[in-house]
């Protein structure tokens, strides 16, 4: 297989540039641009800042928007997330430390996050006009960051849950996200049958390993919030299972690379 592409995604190849961009996203292309980007882009930041931002020059470019106007908080696994206004725009500026998900309203501000197994969440409300990037990675799903999204979504911007819409980036699946057995303890007593959850922590083998699907953690909780079902979509993809096209850490180690996922109003 060379190409992504399924029901729920487009791949795009152009000029040596390749990402994903998701069709219910792209209902509304002409008020929202968006991407979540493919090897051998990187937007890992270690010691040459440089690279990465020659990478977003190049995402940006093919996207026809001004990497200017990128903002990149210190993703920290947290589950802290923070509006867009006026703010300067920038990489791990002071304002965006510790912030794993952005909102706004406001256009031309290009919220950025980065994955690399974890699960983004890609928000556009139609009606008011705003839209989200939010990082879910296990911890972040543990402590339930979509479910804080969606409360800011409605408090600070005035959103009917019912007009929300994520799609669901491509992350680490539920066959291949094998964790230890405390950390299956966690998830089950949390997000345990009682509670209406279903199949999220499988015991995988003999050696005390078991098996998280948070994707389908992340849609019962945007669920429970009150987003319709025909509103959560799932782009079918595995970083893992898909790892030629995409970084991950649990395939790569970790020397493992960074996606980035984009998304901006026009
Ligand atoms: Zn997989």
């Amino acid at each position: 297989m060379n190409c992504l592409s399924n029901d729920e995604v487009v791949h795009v190849k152009e000029n040596g540039i390749e990402y994903i961009q998701f069709k219910r996203l792209l209902e509304y292309e002409d008020r929202i641009t968006h991407c979540f980007t493919l090897k051998p882009l990187d937007f890992k930041i270690e010691n040459n800042n440089n690279k990465v931002l020659n990478e977003y020059d190049k995402i940006c470019k093919a996207l026809e928007i001004d990497s200017k106007n990128l903002y990149r908080p210190s993703q920290t696994h947290s589950n802290n997330v923070k509006c867009v206004n006026d703010e300067e725009p920038g990489i791990y500026t002071k304002e965006f430390q510790e912030v794993d998900g952005l909102i706004t309203d406001k256009t031309d501000k290009i919220l950025s996050l980065t994955f690399a197994d974890c699960t983004p969440l890609f928000f556009f409300e139609p009606v008011k006009n705003v839209i989200g990037n939010i990082h879910s990675g296990w911890r972040g799903t543990y402590q339930e960051i979509a479910k804080t999204a969606v409360r800011k979504f409605v408090t600070d911007y005035g959103v009917n849950v019912k007009d929300l819409i994520c799609v669901i980036g491509p992350s680490i699946c539920g066959k291949c996200f094998e964790v230890d057995e405390e950390i299956a303890k966690q998830f089950a007593d949390k997000f345990n049958e009682a509670n209406g959850f279903r199949n999220i922590v499988k015991k995988f083998d003999n050696k005390n390993k078991y098996l998280i699907d948070t994707e389908l953690i992340n849609r019962v909780i945007l669920n429970r919030e009150g987003l319709s079902n025909k509103n959560i979509i799932s782009c079918g993809l595995c970083t893992k299972c898909f790892s030629a096209y995409m970084h991950s850490v649990r395939e790569d180690g970790e020397k493992a690379g960074r996606n980035t996922a984009l998304i901006m109003l026009k």
